[in-house]
């Protein structure tokens, strides 16, 4: 602060080195960062309305909790520096430590900090008139304990006390129900309201209506960093029992892959959503699950595939996305069931709109590592949207920097620069694998082909290929010969030895230029 004077005003970003150490000497023991970080409200206005809804969701806080582990920096001091992007002030934070009862914090920013009173205690009356002790320590536990009142709990939450659970068993239990509202992106308080989403009442059909409406309005109401948590049971209805026969039977099963097995949800009023089960529970699949769930949570764009949700329970590991209805771009190349070819035209678009989603994704430092036709997955109008994260790794950012994996070479050896089995990891990784996308929607040639003398594309082509003219798929209707051959040099580009090939940054403004 260079000797400035240090008021409520300031910005927390802004706090003393000193002040931040002290911080995350409070609330880094115990992870009592956990209760901070739950009443972070999405906009600061918040603080002085009822209106509630948080910042941050579970995956959230478990990142950070991870984060914190493996880079051994404080979760707290992680969470201002996050927050403090918000241009919190330090008397936001004073008010968000108070409303979390972390009363040690609160009193040493307003005391030893601002040089003012310790924060006030507020002094909780439970509706009955019983009053709970005042609470002297930052602990909340003693707190909550007092207020529990013929079997609810209470718990002061922006000025008000509000009933959380009907049966609490223990203190954990209000935990767990603070942890719910913040799974569900809903404020604790309307936890009480409607059929809770796991409730366990036998389901008669107009109670079923009910709960598919409020799983459906917060499947609407979903933002970019805010994922509901959807109940087995309920994703267990909306699938029929996981009918495992093909939706062209009449099932509910639309494909299976490494990771698991997609099911067709499908609510009463019509609204659809994907429902990607994992097939078991080992540490590859949990590895890739989380990192699905990581990358798709904070990463929205309309051409990366859209999670709506995720479902975690027992042994039971669902993310709900939304569902695409085109498919595949490789199914709908290779015309499965009997589908309509891709106009020219439409080729044109799916190769922008996926290079958009990629270079979306590598300009946030990700390389996705599995680019390929069946991963980029076309909705009802056939916008593409790049799907599966489950291998997408952290890459140095926008550059084509590389960094060593070991062990593992991940990704569908047809659309693999030769540099990937060299455990060479770089965000020109995906623009090899975009290469060969491009590649298919010329030519309509599968990526990979036993009976085929250069069983990869990109070596078949290599070989083959004088004129594209030649070459192109007749089944897409006539090709612009210019847009065509600009198309196939792109592609070549993307093939080119790692030195020589460029970023998708680099290739999307031509490819934006094109028309058919
Ligand atoms: P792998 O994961 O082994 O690379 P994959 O990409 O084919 O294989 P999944 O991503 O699990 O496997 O997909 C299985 C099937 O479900 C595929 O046919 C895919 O097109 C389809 N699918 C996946 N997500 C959706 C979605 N959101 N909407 C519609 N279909 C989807």
């Amino acid at each position: 602060m260079g000797g400035q004077k240090v008021t409520e005003d300031t910005f927390t970003r802004q706090l003393p080195y000193s002040a931040v150490a002290k911080l995350t000497s409070l609330l880094d023991p115990g992870k009592q960062w956990e209760k901070l970080i739950v009443n972070i409200p999405r906009k600061l206005g918040m603080l002085d309305q009822d209106e509630f809804v948080p910042k941050y969701d579970l995956t959230y806080v478990s990142m950070i909790d991870e984060r914190g582990k493996k880079m051994g920096s404080s979760s707290t001091r992680l969470i201002l520096d996050d927050w403090g992007t918000q241009n919190v002030r330090i008397k936001h934070l004073i008010k968000v430590l108070v409303i979390s009862e972390l009363y040690a914090a609160a009193d040493y920013l307003s005391v030893n900090v601002l040089g003012g009173e310790p924060v006030p205690r507020p002094r909780l009356e439970t509706p009955n008139g019983r009053t709970g002790q005042e609470c002297q320590s930052e602990s909340d536990t003693c707190s909550a304990k007092e207020y529990e009142d013929r079997g609810t709990i209470y718990v002061r939450k922006h000025g008000e006390d509000q009933a959380l659970s009907e049966t609490p068993e223990s203190f954990e239990s209000l935990s767990e129900e603070m942890r719910l509202s913040l799974r569900s992106g809903l404020p604790s308080a309307d936890l009480k309201s409607g059929p809770s989403l796991g409730s366990t009442r036998a389901p008669g059909e107009s109670d079923e209506i009910a709960e598919e409406e409020e799983v459906l309005r917060q499947l609407h109401g979903n933002e970019s960093i805010l994922l509901r948590q959807l109940d087995f049971k309920m994703l267990k209805h909306v699938t029929n029992n996981f009918n495992e026969t093909e939706m062209s039977k009449g099932g509910n099963l639309i494909g299976r892959g490494g990771f698991g097995t997609v099911f067709l949800g499908q609510f009463n009023n019509g609204f659809k959503i994907a429902v990607k089960c994992l097939k078991e529970e080992n540490e590859d699949n949990m590895k890739q699950f989380h990192t699905e769930l990581n990358v798709l949570s904070k990463y929205r764009h309309e051409n990366i595939v859209h999670l709506l949700g995720y479902c975690r329970e027992d042994a039971n590991h669902c993310l709900i996305y939304e569902y695409m209805s085109n498919g595949s771009l490789e199914e709908r190349l290779s015309c499965k069931n009997e589908t309509k070819p891709l106009s020219c035209p439409m080729r044109l678009s799916i190769a922008q709109g996926t290079a958009r989603g990629i270079n979306y994704l590598n300009q946030q430092g990700f390389v996705h590592r599995d680019i390929k036709s069946a991963n980029v997955l076309l909705d009802k109008d056939f916008i593409p949207k790049v799907g599966d994260f489950a291998t997408a790794r952290l890459a140095p950012k926008g550059t084509g920097t590389t960094f060593t994996q070991t062990m593992v070479v991940i990704g569908t050896s047809a659309y693999l620069a030769p540099k990937a089995f060299q455990f060479d990891v770089s965000a020109k990784l995906d623009t090899y694998s975009y290469g060969v996308v491009l590649l298919e929607l010329l030519t309509g040639l599968p990526s990979f082909d036993e009976e085929r003398e250069d069983r990869d594309l990109s070596s078949h082509m290599q070989e083959n290929c004088e004129d594209i003219m030649d070459m192109v798929d007749q089944l897409a209707g006539s090709w612009k010969e210019e847009t065509a051959i600009a198309m196939y040099n792109i592609a070549t580009s993307c093939l080119a030895k790692k030195k020589k090939r460029p970023l998708i940054e680099d290739i999307l403004p031509e490819l934006e230029n094109l028309s058919n």
